[in-house]
């Protein structure tokens, strides 16, 4: 079968190669489909990104055929911020899409901040 773009392991991309390994991370949990980290450059006492193990470059190209993994994403993202006390408080889950956006990593990503209370841009 013809794999697309979004279904080859991308060589070029830092989040590709995070998931394989080739490029270390502190994992925060894994599953079939998802892959969880610490951000490199925290900008709140907890900072965990949430990626699909498959490229999809942002939420811009999310489509019908690769959007199951957004649920399994939410998914990991409820059960590791309950298992981390967050959902008590409360934390934020932000994903930056393109320039105006200041998109730097085209892996889509979602960030989930917490830990304090958050300003609002
Ligand atoms: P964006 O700016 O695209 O929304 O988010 C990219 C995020 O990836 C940033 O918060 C940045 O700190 C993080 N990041 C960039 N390179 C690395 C890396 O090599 N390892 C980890 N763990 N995070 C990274
Ligand atoms: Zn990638």
């Amino acid at each position: 079968a013809f794999a697309g773009k979004e279904d080859v392991k991308m060589s070029d991309c830092l989040f590709c190669k995070i998931v394989s390994g080739d490029v270390p991370s502190k994992k925060v949990y894994e599953d079939e489909y998802v892959y969880a980290f610490e951000d490199i450059n925290p900008v709140a006492p907890v900072h965990i990104l949430f990626i699909p193990k498959e490229h999809i470059s942002g939420v811009s190209e999310i489509t019908p055929a690769n959007s199951e993994v957004i649920s399994k994403i939410f998914e990991a993202i409820a059960k590791v911020t309950a298992e981390k006390g967050l959902d008590k408080n409360g934390f934020r889950v932000v994903s930056n899409c393109g320039a105006d956006a200041g998109q730097t990593v085209f892996h889509l990503h979602f960030h989930v901040i917490g830990g304090t209370k958050l300003n609002w841009p």
